[in-house]
């Protein structure tokens, strides 16, 4: 029925084609370069959202600032008018110029108390904008790292897309030598077992499960025409060869 030799050698071929398609695919899903660009990814997203809550944080603070500094403007405002008051010598009465006295003592008071908070308010400020600064330093890292990361993922899709493009052309061409019920055959048993669908048999052991084949298989795979049995161990299709 299959007689032909070469179809054997084809099949055996043909097999070899498939196993590179099998190898070039898994390495396509398993690529180590797109599962570092993706964590990459992940940890970049993380970083930003980081980054925008420390932004919010930021103007918070810078808005408590300006206020403070707005209240201590207009509390050295008031101190300046007072004291003008006072050393202008507008109120004579001695009454007036202690309560006056009174007064400023109690606004210069509150501007230590102000200036305190505007010095403390910086010293948030400023360890906020180290740690944005350090952030931003850590993002564009990541960045670098995921842009090359990004080409040397798409520099091996292309690469092994190549591949399997060239691939499925040679199994295309290849299987026109195989004659179609065997072609069938070997495809079924492929997709059963793993992707290895046929074997040499060399010095009477299936290369595939590398178990001796029986001398009564032998002999028969031996006086038939085809030069092909199936293997007594693992099924799949087992071809001659010397
Ligand atoms: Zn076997």
């Amino acid at each position: 029925m299959f007689g032909l030799k070469t179809d054997l050698i084809s099949l055996l071929e043909l097999q070899d084609i498939d196993s590179a398609i099998q190898t070039a695919q898994k390495e396509l899903e398993a690529m180590v370069e797109k599962k570092t660009y993706e964590k990459l990814q992940t940890e970049l997203k993380d970083l930003a959202s980081k980054e925008r809550a420390m932004k919010e944080k930021l103007k918070a603070q810078n808005l408590v600032q300006d206020k403070k500094n707005g209240e201590l403007e207009m509390l050295s405002q008031k101190i300046a008018k007072e004291e003008k008051k006072l050393f202008g010598g507008t109120g004579s009465n001695p009454k007036e110029l202690a309560a006056l006295q009174q007064e400023i003592k109690h606004l210069n008071q509150n501007r230590d108390l102000l200036e305190t908070e505007v010095l403390e308010n910086m010293e948030i400020l400023s360890s906020l904008e180290e740690k944005m600064s350090s952030l931003k330093e850590r993002i564009r890292e990541r960045e670098n790292e995921a842009s090359e990361a990004e080409s040397s993922v798409l520099e091996k899709e292309t690469q092994l897309k190549g591949q399997l493009g060239k691939l499925a052309n040679d199994r295309e061409l290849k299987t026109k030598d195989i004659d179609n019920e065997l072609l069938e055959e070997y495809d079924e048993i492929r997709e059963r077992k793993g992707g290895l669908g046929v074997a040499a048999l060399i010095d009477g052991i299936c290369q595939a499960c590398h178990v001796k084949v029986p001398a009564t298989d032998l002999d028969k795979i031996i006086n038939k025409d085809e030069a092909y049995d199936y293997c007594a161990t693992c099924s799949r299709i087992i071809i001659l060869k010397e």
